[in-house]
């Protein structure tokens, strides 16, 4: 697949890609009130207005104004599957160009997770990974990133029966988002950060930074980006092993930041010794789930304040990597443990909608984002 990168070419201008500040400025370069930014934030966000401008008491000639000049959401949900056993919902989403995404609602008690895709395909090519093996096509901007948490919002309040089957109020929103759908967020600092700036505006989303959570395969040059714009967003690292030698096997990224520079770099960062990081260590069966990769994980982690999450490998397409036997992954788990870390085992939701890690976008993809 040819990269193109760079973002949509087909994008206009979006409300829902604008900050607060933006939007203000937008106000007092057309000469009224900046006070209506919020009220225009709160229409988009808060009342889930698809043209926030066509509130009651906005000036009608800057009202006009933006219906000339500004778009609305510019994605929309080309399917979704209810997972029958954990309620988790898969969506793939259109984007404006026809590009796919996907993005996965996780519901739990009193909160929903929604885990939101930052570029159509992804550059680091992770080799258990299905988004990895399309490459990148290219970048997905603020409004798509933001739109993805409004679409899934809108379907949401549709949805009393899914709330009521989840035990969930009818007043639930998404609660946490996590960057862990498709491609590497840290490659597309600009846009996640300035997603998350309205993410976390009180007139916006109105999400505290802890729950967000950026998931990153180790790009450092976009993680100290990333710190400096939002020191104190949740940071999850996928490490995946501690050997450098088989790390730059099925993470090639590893090869320009090799272990100790990610090490390093997470040590430097003040907010996450208080806060506590996410380690994130897919277990694949013979290549990294030996005890002793347990133990090099242990020496690897050693002084850092961190969680670690191991997720079973959910394997994906004709590759010959398996998923680790229970007792492999017993051991792995246990050895982790006795070393005093706190450590869970998560399983990919949604396994029957293929929910998992790219699997179904991969397989709309390979028709529909073909070049
Ligand atoms: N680029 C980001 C987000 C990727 S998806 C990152 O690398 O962190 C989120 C997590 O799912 C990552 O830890 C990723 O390595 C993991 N993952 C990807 N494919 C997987 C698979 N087939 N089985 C299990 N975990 C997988």
């Amino acid at each position: 697949m040819t990269v193109t990168s760079g973002v949509n070419p087909m994008a206009t201008k979006s409300f829902f890609g604008m900050t607060l500040a933006d939007v203000e400025g937008h106000c007092r370069d057309f000469g009224v009130s900046a006070m209506h930014a919020r009220d225009l934030f709160r229409s988009g966000y808060k009342d889930g207005l698809l043209k926030p401008w066509t509130r009651p008491g906005l000036p009608a000639r800057y009202a006009g104004f933006c219906e000339r000049e500004l778009s609305s959401v510019n994605i929309r949900i080309s399917s979704e599957f209810v997972s029958q056993y954990d309620g988790s919902v898969k969506f793939i989403v259109e984007l404006s160009d026809g590009r796919m995404v996907e993005m996965v609602l996780m519901p739990e008690a009193k909160r929903v997770t929604l885990c939101l895709s930052s570029q159509v395909g992804c550059a680091q090519a992770c080799v258990f990974c299905h988004t990895g093996r399309m490459g990148l096509v290219r970048n997905l901007d603020t409004a798509e990133v933001v739109g993805q948490a409004w679409l899934a919002n809108q379907w949401i309040a549709s949805r009393p029966e899914w709330l009521k089957a989840n035990r969930l109020p009818d007043s639930q929103r998404v609660t946490n988002i996590v960057f862990m759908g498709m491609g590497e967020p840290l490659d597309n600092v600009e846009a996640v950060a300035r997603s998350i700036t309205i993410f976390t505006d009180p007139y916006g989303f109105n999400l505290a930074k802890r729950r967000i959570s950026v998931s990153t395969a180790g790009h450092l040059d976009g993680l100290r980006e990333m710190v400096k714009i939002h020191p104190d967003v949740r940071l999850a690292i996928s490490v995946h092993s501690a050997v450098d030698s088989e790390r730059s096997r099925i993470m090639p990224i590893n090869r320009r930041w090799p272990l100790e520079s990610l090490v390093e770099t997470l040590r430097e960062l003040p907010t996450q010794r208080e806060n506590g990081l996410l380690i994130q260590y897919t277990l694949i069966a013979g290549v990294n789930d030996s005890v002793g990769h347990a133990r090099k994980l242990i020496e690897l982690i050693a002084g850092l304040n961190v969680k670690i999450n191991i997720i079973p490998l959910n394997p994906v397409g004709p590759s010959r990597l398996r998923c680790p036997s229970s007792a492999d992954l017993e051991a792995f788990r246990d050895e982790i443990h006795k070393s005093g870390h706190r450590v869970m085992v998560r399983y990919s939701k949604g396994q029957d909608i293929g929910a998992a890690c790219g699997q179904l976008v991969a397989q709309v993809n390979a028709t529909i984002n073909a070049p």
